[in-house]
């Protein structure tokens, strides 16, 4: 969990505009891009920009006030966008957790009630 940051991680290679991405938002805090390997239609991710940090333990607290504003406004956008039935909104701390790129991030991950086929 405390490991050093990794620089050249694929989120801070996306921020420095190395990486393509497809950006839905972006503030002085935040940028939120489509998830690549999405888990449903509109699956997108906020990362927090001007930072090193691994995960949320490592988020200095003084920029986590702005960052989880951007969290909010972006999970609100893909709300109205998509009208899903539920909203997951989630991120991971550590390989073990579940975590595979190591600059903080929140999934957002719209969800629909099961359509009942009547059988
Ligand atoms: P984690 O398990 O670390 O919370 O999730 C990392 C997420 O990043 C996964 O959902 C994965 O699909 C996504 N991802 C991995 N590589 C890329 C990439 O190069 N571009 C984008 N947009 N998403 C990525």
């Amino acid at each position: 969990l405390h490991a050093a940051y990794d620089p050249d991680n694929i989120f801070a290679k996306i921020l420095r505009g190395e990486m393509p991405a497809v950006k839905v938002y972006e503030d002085e805090a935040a940028l939120a891009f489509m998830d690549v390997f999405p888990q449903s239609e509109g699956h997108t991710l906020v990362v927090p920009k001007g930072v090193e940090a691994r995960n949320l333990l490592d988020m200095p607290t003084e920029k986590l006030g702005a960052y989880m504003q951007a969290v909010q406004k972006v999970a609100k956008a893909v709300e109205a966008a998509l009208t899903p039935d539920g909203l997951v909104v989630t991120q991971f701390n550590g390989a073990p957790a579940g975590q595979t790129v190591f600059h903080l991030h929140f999934h957002i991950i719209p969800r629909w009630e099961e359509v009942a086929l009547g059988r």
